[in-house]
């Protein structure tokens, strides 16, 4: 049976100039037509060819000092799976050529810098793939819904974070920029599940109540994001992520996709294969 529909997943995701957040389905499978276990199967032949990638990635580095990188960027409200992603996506790939960093509230130390002196500090090596939970992009998403600083500040930043990011790009780091979108009913039953489980009040956080009480707010600061920072050089993901299954697919598949446009091959031997196997046999 045919699971995948005409248009591949990163395609049906990119975000285009005059998409609307209001118009996203959260429960929608852009670019997939089969049933929930259809998905999970193929995750796992995807989430297959996602290692070789990763495993080529890191290779060409080793190899042939390719310097070449690929940074995840995760954004989404509270309880729309990133750390799913984390676990399941990336958690599929060797930890050994991977960065994660999770962005939380800035520390004094943080706050006492410019907002991207943190996310600089953590960017993938070489060959490896950098993975944001939260970004600089809270730095115009929470940073804007509560007013932490003035507009005008806030306000520049987009054009700020656009001439970021070329510069990354310039310097070899591929961007794969996903924005995950939750349905305000989803977040409250995946909330719900964290105070009826033991073993899940450790990811509770009574602010995030507070958050949802703002969901207009947070959609005007997404849609900002979403028409002032995909570029052609970066452009951002809409992953509906009602339906976790899908969220993971989904951004297995751009972070295919964005590997296999890197164009990378097994490293040649830079020695002479037989006279090592004479050696090796010989010893
Ligand atoms: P998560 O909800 O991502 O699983 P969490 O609830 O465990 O995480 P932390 O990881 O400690 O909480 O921090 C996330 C919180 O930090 C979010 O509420 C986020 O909006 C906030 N945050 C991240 N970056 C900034 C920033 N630049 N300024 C203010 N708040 C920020």
């Amino acid at each position: 049976m045919t699971t995948t529909s005409p248009v591949p997943i990163p395609e049906a995701l990119r975000f285009r100039a005059g998409d609307k957040v209001t118009d996203i389905d959260p429960g929608a499978t852009p670019g997939f037509k089969g049933s929930k276990s259809d998905g999970q199967q193929l995750q796992e032949e995807r989430s297959a060819r996602l290692a070789e990638l990763q495993e080529l990635l890191y290779a060409n580095h080793k190899a042939a000092d390719d310097p070449r990188s690929v940074l995840l960027v995760l954004q989404g409200m509270d309880a729309s799976g990133k750390g799913g992603i984390v676990k399941h996506v990336v958690g599929a790939v060797n930890p050994m050529g991977v960065r994660y960093t999770a962005f939380g509230k800035p520390t004094e130390e943080e706050l006492a810098h410019h907002y991207l002196w943190r996310i600089r500090r953590a960017l993938p090596p070489a060959g490896h793939i950098g993975v944001f939970d939260r970004s600089h992009y809270e730095d115009v998403l929470v940073v804007r819904v509560h007013n932490l600083v003035a507009p005008e500040v806030w306000g520049a930043r987009y054009d700020e974070i656009n001439a970021f990011e070329r510069e990354l790009v310039d310097n070899g780091v591929t961007l794969v920029k996903a924005a995950m979108f939750i349905s305000p009913e989803e977040q409250k039953k995946q909330l719900l599940e964290r105070l009826d489980d033991p073993t899940k009040h450790w990811k509770y956080n009574p602010g995030d109540v507070d958050e949802r009480l703002r969901w207009a707010d947070y959609q005007e600061a997404y849609q900002a994001v979403l028409d002032r920072t995909s570029t052609d050089y970066a452009p951002w993901y809409v992953v509906p992520s009602d339906r976790r299954w899908y969220s993971r697919l989904a951004i297995t598949e751009l972070l295919i996709a964005a590997l296999e446009g890197l164009d990378l091959s097994w490293p040649p031997a830079t020695f002479d294969i037989e006279t090592e196997r004479r050696r090796l046999l010989d010893s």
